[in-house]
């Protein structure tokens, strides 16, 4: 059974049922009390034991880790391995909604579910609420859907909408999406889905370290991901952390980034601040309508707080690269070229980062890379 404890690491105070913060401010953990043992379920629900959840819903959904071939080739790289989360049935990829949001939204359901919550709201521009959608449509969980209206065009779903989507759209940007969410919640009593601060969406979203360590049979010395809140990041080093207690051996470097023009973390992780200032945010409307990945746009990513974004990167002693439209586009034409898929802008912004990251010498040739 998957045994677990929500704490607060600055308190130590502990917390139950569907916590999202403590009056610290710091990110609340999940410590897991059990060792890992893999469960013969489909997915992601393999690592149930550490997931904070007991009841796996009857989704495929998970990442895969496969060694790359022609990329990898193409850039020198002999231990590069790309981690996918779309879908990809010819590789066991079931994501139905073509993102890694389908990691989060399965646990975080059950998570709810299991703490006697009815319904959620979720505020998102696009890819969470559509993996949303697909699990209240597979379980019968009301979802509660804001998103800003210049966005709909992301929120499809795989099947017929069923009844339990409710869906309310906002004439704004996301930011104030995610205000016009908090409202809703308050003044409704539905509880808000918490995005980096919910847990079980971390630890959904770390199960894609835990795969790829699997498949590696080791953790990878680098870690790349592009970011706009950058919770896939701090749940693949918190998930990294766990096993690294259970005597796994490694301490990946995070190597993240962002789509110029919009790029706060890079301009605040540059200037060795802690904080973003206001100037790293200067024209972010603007900026943000000129970024080719539209999905990393948060202007309030969890940065600062302890056990955030910040506290990865210095522990890892990572970096934050800035990636511009017309290499993010550059690097997907040449990914689809050599390893046969297209991708989603954002992963374009990766690939792009692994390319600056070659160049500048930051990783060796038979490093082990999770891309
Ligand atoms: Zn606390």
């Amino acid at each position: 059974m998957g045994h677990h404890r929500i704490i607060c690491p600055q308190c130590r105070r502990e917390f139950s049922g569907y916590a999202l913060s403590c009056e610290c401010s710091s990110l609340l953990k999940t410590e897991y009390t059990n060792s890992l043992e893999l469960r013969s379920l489909p997915g992601l629900w393999k690592f149930l034991d550490w997931l904070p959840c007991q009841n796996p819903l009857d989704t495929k959904v998970g990442s895969v880790t496969f060694r790359s071939i022609g990329l990898g080739k193409e850039l020198g790289l002999a231990n590069l391995f790309i981690s996918f989360s779309g879908y990809w049935p010819e590789r066991g990829a079931f994501n139905l909604t073509g993102s890694f949001k389908d990691l989060e939204a399965s646990p975080t359901v059950a998570r709810a579910q299991e703490a006697g919550i009815e319904a959620l709201t979720i505020a998102s521009a696009g890819n969470t609420a559509r993996a949303f959608a697909h699990v209240a449509n597979n379980t019968g969980f009301e979802v509660y859907l804001i998103v800003p209206k210049s966005y709909l065009h992301m929120l499809w779903t795989p099947e017929i909408p069923s009844e339990h989507i409710h869906l309310l759209t906002v004439d704004g940007d996301y930011c104030e999406t995610i205000e016009m969410a908090a409202e809703f919640c308050q003044l409704n009593g539905i509880t808000p889905e918490g995005g980096a601060k919910n847990v079980a969406r971390r630890d959904g979203m770390g199960t894609v370290m835990l795969e790829a360590a699997y498949t590696m049979k080791r953790l990878p010395d680098h870690y790349f991901q592009a970011i706009g809140s950058g919770t896939g990041a701090i749940s693949c080093w918190e998930m990294a952390n766990r096993l690294r207690s259970h005597n796994w051996k490694g301490n990946p470097v995070l190597h993240l980034s962002q789509n110029f023009p919009f790029i706060p973390i890079y301009r605040a992780w540059e200037a060795g601040r802690r904080q973003i200032l206001p100037d790293d945010l200067q024209n972010a409307r603007e900026c943000i309508e000129g970024i080719h990945a539209v999905v990393l746009s948060n202007r309030n990513p969890p940065y600062s707080p302890t056990g955030g974004l910040y506290d990865a990167l210095s522990t890892t002693k990572g970096k934050v690269y800035s990636v511009t439209n017309s290499d993010a586009r550059k690097a997907g034409r040449l990914f689809e070229a050599l390893e046969g898929i297209d991708i989603l802008p954002a992963a374009e912004v990766a690939i792009a980062s692994l390319l600056q990251a070659v160049e500048s010498e930051y990783v060796n040739s038979t490093d082990h890379i999770l891309l």
